[in-house]
């Protein structure tokens, strides 16, 4: 993998490690943490820093025989406990998704179910809470992404091959968070196909007139 130049903000990793995000861009940050050490090492930092202050909080008494129901409730649930829906980070990777997606998708690349989206580009939406949308977007290598601008936040996750837009190069690895004051057109790079995920909080705006009558059919 080439070297990660974009990293996260510290705004999105301590609201990550509060718990606080939307699942979508939750699971864009536990993504980009598994595969760069450096965010994963603020991350723990920020994790550090939430264990401080629990531990300084006084101690609020649960009723009694608390520890002991829990603990039978750890019994019954036993080894077949069902995923949670927090986003863990871990640094396995084995294939285009690392393991966070991979638990999103239901495996990897082969699992994703592509739809057009026009001009060669395809999406897929992944299933999250409505706080948030995320999608994979898979852009033949050299094509261009309709121009768009944002409501709200968006974060764009690179996981196979390179994009340009207005502001930089992004590849492997990289994240772009885009505001409402970036208007960006973002161009695959020639060579490789571009897969990425990308997170939005409110609905993008098109200025084409195409993309914006497809754009509630396309869920984006
Ligand atoms: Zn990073």
């Amino acid at each position: 993998m080439t070297e990660i130049k974009h990293h996260l903000t510290d705004d999105l990793l301590m609201a990550y490690s509060a718990g606080a995000l939307p699942e979508g861009f939750s699971l864009v940050v536990a993504t980009h943490i598994s595969l760069c050490d450096e965010c994963r090492a603020r991350m723990l930092a920020f994790d550090a820093v939430g264990g401080a202050v629990v531990d300084d909080l006084s101690p609020v008494a649960l009723s009694e025989g608390s520890f002991a129901e829990t603990l039978a409730r750890i019994d019954a649930v036993g080894a077949d406990a069902g995923a949670e829906t927090a986003p863990e980070p871990t640094t396995a990777r084995s294939g285009v998704f690392p393991t966070p997606l991979q638990a999103y998708v239901g495996g990897d690349l082969e699992a994703v179910r592509w739809r057009r989206v026009g001009g060669g580009v395809r999406q897929a939406v992944l299933r999250v809470d409505r706080s948030s949308r995320v999608r994979l977007l898979h852009i033949p290598a050299g094509t261009a992404v309709p121009d768009h601008g944002h409501r709200g936040t968006e974060l764009t996750l690179v996981l196979q091959g390179a994009f340009r837009d207005e502001v930089d190069h992004f590849g492997t690895g990289d994240i772009e968070i885009a505001t409402e004051e970036l208007d960006h057109q973002p161009v695959a790079d020639l060579g490789e196909d571009c897969i990425c995920l990308a997170a939005t909080d409110a609905p993008l705006r098109f200025h084409g007139l195409l993309p914006r009558i497809a754009q509630p059919f396309l869920g984006i």
